[in-house]
């Protein structure tokens, strides 16, 4: 789906079922009622409410990542986080850095390229996927195989699977491949990992073969795996040629003094964190994150929806977060069946006067 397309999906969805939408509220505090009832008190930006149960589903994207140093950078370098990169224009004159090339951060390089800017990118560990393999999308193959349903608790890494970077790919023009080295063919500049600033000089980590070459080994894994679900299941799709690397880099570039290039952005891509400090209940680990079996946490009627790999790979995107919902949304009725309460009822939004 295009990004208007996604918009207007949403719009409908809402439509669908009118629910009694309050945009633009943020909820400051969430704790446990104290009254004899149970339930929840909100503190919000529009006043208190109260509430039987709560879903908390405020996304796995809430807090832009910037490395402390990032603050000891020349202020002559206008720096932005990928969260408000908007176009090539709205940038300053002069190179551009880009850090990071998870989907947001190859995405916006290649935005800023086709522009005619000059790139600098910093290439991290994120893995790659082809747009398309043997006559279909390769989100279409991996769907089918089944790969956005497995549990976490069923994927071999579930401790650090959560944690990992999307596989960077562009549905820009209908959709392709992003193929930093042949960016860096056409005269991108490519780095390993952005590591801090020494005396002026930012410094990399040798470590771009490394990158480059793991991203592919996943792409291709990524196709064999296909291939290899074509052949068992003996479904006819075109053949394709394997990825030949068009570009090796010849060394590694560990230092680039900033008064000497001409870069006037950053543009930092290394991804989100979550910052659930408003929420004071008793249910976090020690990183912040949530407790939960499949978004259902130990205090009774406090839930989470939308997290990455909440229970599966497809629970932090569009396709599958519905699965999750379903299941809490059973949940929620059991609770409120119990304890006698319709599940018509709504939070007590009249005492906000909204
Ligand atoms: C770069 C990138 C690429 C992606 N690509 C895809 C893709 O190709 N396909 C796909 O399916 N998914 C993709 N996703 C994931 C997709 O965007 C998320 O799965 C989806 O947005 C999750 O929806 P959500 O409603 O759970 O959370 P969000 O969309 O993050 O919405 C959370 C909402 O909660 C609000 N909020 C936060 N804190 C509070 C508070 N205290 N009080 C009140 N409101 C609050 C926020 O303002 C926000 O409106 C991508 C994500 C990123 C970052």
């Amino acid at each position: 789906m295009r990004q208007h397309e996604i918009v207007e999906y949403l719009e409908a969805y809402a439509r669908s079922f009118e629910p009694p939408l309050h945009e633009g509220v943020r909820v400051v505090n969430l704790s446990s009622s104290e009254s004899l009832a149970g339930g929840f008190e909100l503190e919000t930006s529009a006043g208190k409410i109260s509430a039987d149960q709560v879903v908390v589903a405020t996304g796995g994207y809430q807090v832009p990542r910037v490395p402390a140093w990032a603050c000891a950078l020349p202020g002559h370098i206008q720096q932005l986080h990928s969260r408000d990169y908007k176009n090539p224009a709205s940038l300053p004159d002069g190179d551009v850095l880009v850090v990071g090339t998870g989907q947001s951060g190859c995405q916006i390089a290649e935005d800023l390229w086709l522009a005619g800017r000059r790139v600098h990118l910093s290439v991290g560990n994120a893995p790659r996927c082809a747009r398309r393999h043997r006559g279909k999308d390769v989100v279409e193959w991996l769907e089918r195989m089944g790969h956005y349903d497995l549990p976490v608790d069923q994927h071999a890494n579930p401790d650090q699977v959560r944690d990992k970077t999307n596989h960077y790919v562009t549905g820009r023009g209908g959709g392709r491949d992003i193929d930093l080295r042949q960016l860096a063919l056409e005269g991108m500049r490519l780095y390993g990992s952005l590591t801090g600033l020494q005396g002026g000089k930012l410094e990399f980590a040798p470590d771009l073969k490394r990158n480059l070459d793991a991203a592919d080994q996943v792409y291709t894994n990524i196709n064999r795996s296909i291939d290899g679900y074509i052949s068992d299941n003996n479904i006819k799709a075109p053949e394709q040629p394997d990825y030949v690397p068009p570009w090796h880099p010849e060394a590694e570039v560990t230092s680039l003094a900033l008064a000497k290039s001409a870069i006037r952005s950053v543009i930092w891509s290394i991804g989100f964190g979550v910052d659930f400090r408003w929420v004071r209940l008793p249910v976090f680990d020690d990183a912040g994150l949530p407790r939960h079996a499949r978004g259902v946490t130990a205090v009774p009627g406090l839930y989470f929806l939308g997290l990455p790999w909440q229970h599966t790979w497809g629970s932090g995107r569009f396709a599958s977060v519905g699965h999750d919902a379903k299941h809490l949304c059973e949940a929620v009725l059991r609770r409120a069946a119990r304890r006698s309460v319709g599940p018509r009822e709504r939070p007590r939004w009249r005492d906000l006067g909204l």
